[in-house]
């Protein structure tokens, strides 16, 4: 029988999840198939029994239930712990999570996008779900300062403190950081968090996790004349790490992200 897997959020009608995942298989030639579910409020915990029930193999978890999706399994990986949150579902004897956002982001902006995190300074936009998700892997990939602002301070503080890092109000950025991470949903709103002059400069990586339209961020750093670059990659790396998890199998990303860019 084919192995069955999906993604699961509210809304997820616009997910390309299961377009990466099927080119995926194609590339690796594994018998799969990939859906998508969209859970109501309240009904998470009931989908995904439903679905491993039916011989579901493991799930993609979006908005708004990757916190719910950490509370329900057996097992996690540390990554998942450091997140408290949960991207990937893999079923067998127990139900096991992990979390794969951070490593797709830094494969992305290592790899894909060229750029070493090595030393390198980092401000990190948001306290949300996502930028829980890649804190612990900018760390780890060797960056020598990360900043964590957000637009409500407290979650800031207790997100820093738990990390062990600084945080900072947005007024009192400087300029001085070689990477921008923009994990906020502002861009979804036609926003842009309050960034002061000059953070955004030449020779700066803006990276916006927003992906599929321009944001409000993109154009800050466009005009600033620092280098844009939107989330599509990070989602894509990110679910090249959760086929591997599932199948044992690491698939070439680079001409999957090229044919997601062209449309
Ligand atoms: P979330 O848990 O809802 O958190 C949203 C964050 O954005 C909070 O820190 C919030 O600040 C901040 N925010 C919202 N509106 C803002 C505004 N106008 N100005 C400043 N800050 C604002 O969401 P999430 O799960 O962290 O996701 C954040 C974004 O990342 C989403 O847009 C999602 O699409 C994207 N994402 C992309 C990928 C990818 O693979 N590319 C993966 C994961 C997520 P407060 O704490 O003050 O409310």
């Amino acid at each position: 029988m084919t192995d069955r897997y999906a993604v699961i959020g509210n809304p997820v009608a616009h997910s390309k999840s299961p377009r990466i995942h099927a080119e995926f298989a194609r590339a690796t030639g594994q018998d799969l198939q990939y859906g998508s579910i969209e859970a109501p409020a309240g009904g998470f915990a009931r989908a995904v029994t439903a679905f491993r029930a039916e011989g579901g193999k493991g799930l993609n978890v979006t908005l708004p239930f990757k916190e719910e999706a950490f509370a329900l399994c057996a097992e996690t990986s540390e990554r998942a712990r450091l997140a408290r949150a949960v991207n990937t579902l893999v079923f067998e004897q127990s139900v096991f999570g992990d979390n794969t956002d951070g490593v797709g982001l830094v494969r992305d902006i290592s790899a894909n996008l060229g750029v070493a995190l090595g030393g390198k300074r980092i401000l990190l936009m948001g306290a949300g779900g996502a930028a829980q998700g890649v804190a612990g892997a900018l760390l780890e990939a060797g960056a020598s300062e990360l900043v964590i602002a957000n637009r409500t301070a407290a979650r800031a503080t207790e997100f820093a403190a738990r990390l062990g890092i600084k945080s900072s109000g947005y007024e009192a950025l400087r300029a001085g950081f070689d990477i921008v991470v923009n994990a906020t949903s502002a861009g979804l709103a036609g926003a842009a968090p309050p960034l002061p002059a000059g953070v955004l400069a030449p020779g700066v990586l803006a990276y916006e996790m927003v992906y599929g339209r321009d944001t409000p961020f993109l154009a800050a750093a466009r005009a600033a004349g620092a280098r844009a670059c939107d989330g599509l990659g990070m989602l894509v790396e990110q679910a090249a790490e959760s086929f591997h998890l599932w199948r044992g199998v690491r698939p070439p990303t680079a001409d999957v992200l090229a044919r997601l860019r062209r449309g």
